[in-house]
């Protein structure tokens, strides 16, 4: 497989594979994408070959600037211009009415498409070297742990993606948030951006019924590493039970575990997010018959990270 440093070569490169039909893994501000140009259907259906994504899943699709929106979604609301100016470039997805021309693969045949434009220079080079919009997911494995480093995607995807653009660490390390703009405004998932600062733009969001599942990131199981994960207080966990787990906390180390990790010494959630997948990819490296964690404050960004970790945590049996 290609890993290359997200270079102005690279990217030019990486543009010219896009524009074959090829699929490409480039860094943005939330964690590694796995893109592939929007209008062409035979290349989008590569990601959800590369991912094994089920199709029913629709895809972000990523924007350079307004004129490549235009191309994308049939128009914009008053409060997604609010949102736009406030968050855009940022890590804030959209959903919002599609053009005809966006094809149906990329939105799973619904009437409407989540767009995002990116801040990280890397995904805006790579926009704009492509010169069109790109559909692009988390660069991951269906269902598993995002990757929020170049060896993340290159260990679960491999050979199968034609280039990898490596950018180092992403720097929020959590998903897009994303709001469904209608009457009124619907959190589909909470992520990098607190719900609390969209909610200064627009005012109380919606929650979606549990049963809604647009957003994968809604699906019970979702997020999940290969390794069991149990949301739980450590103090509470019996001594025998911690010599074969791993434990993940906000701010605290725990004795008696295998390993004890912390997310942010100081209890920063946002330095806790950018670190959060990372720690889970390499605690589940270890192969341990457990992962134990404590429940974070659900506030801020603690929000999108216990959502993140219910889900991981969802269907196991321990
Ligand atoms: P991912 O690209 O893996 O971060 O996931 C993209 C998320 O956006 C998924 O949860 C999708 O289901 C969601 N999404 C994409 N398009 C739409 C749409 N038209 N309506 C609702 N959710 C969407
Ligand atoms: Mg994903």
């Amino acid at each position: 497989m290609l890993v290359l440093a997200a270079d102005s070569r690279s990217i030019a490169r990486a543009a010219r594979v896009l524009q074959r039909g090829g699929v490409v893994a480039f860094p943005t501000e939330t964690v590694y994408g796995l893109g592939a140009l929007a209008f062409t259907p035979a290349a989008v259906a590569r990601i959800f070959e590369v991912k094994r994504r089920p199709q029913f899943d629709p895809l972000i699709v990523h924007v350079l600037n307004d004129a490549m929106l235009s191309r994308v979604v049939a128009s914009m609301p008053h409060a997604a211009k609010a949102l736009g100016e406030r968050f855009w470039p940022g890590p804030l997805t959209l959903v919002l009415p599609k053009r005809p021309e966006v094809p149906d693969l990329v939105t799973a045949g619904l009437s409407t498409v989540a767009v995002r434009m990116p801040s990280h220079p890397v995904a805006r080079a790579l926009l704009e070297a492509a010169g069109a919009p790109l559909a692009a997911p988390s660069a991951n494995p269906f269902g598993s742990l995002s990757p929020t480093r170049a060896h993340h995607v290159a260990a679960g995807l491999g050979d199968e993606v034609d280039l990898i653009l490596d950018g180092g660490r992403a720097e929020h390390g959590l998903e897009s948030t994303i709001v469904a703009i209608g009457s009124r405004c619907e959190l589909l998932r909470p992520g990098a951006i607190e719900a609390e600062a969209i909610e200064a733009v627009v005012g109380p969001l919606d929650l979606p019924a549990a049963a809604d599942s647009r957003a994968p990131g809604m699906l019970p199981q979702h997020y999940a590493p290969a390794t069991a994960v149990r949301l739980v207080e450590p103090a509470s966990v019996p001594a025998y039970e911690r010599g074969s787990a791993a434990v993940l906390a906000l701010r605290e180390e725990f004795d008696g575990y295998a390993v004890s990790r912390r997310l942010s010494p100081a209890g920063d959630l946002r330095e806790a997010a950018a670190r959060f997948f990372e720690i889970l990819h390499e605690l589940d490296g270890l192969a341990l018959e457990r992962i134990d964690v404590q429940p974070m404050p659900e506030h801020g960004l603690g929000r999108a990270m216990m959502d993140r970790l219910r889900r991981a945590a969802a269907g196991r049996r321990l």
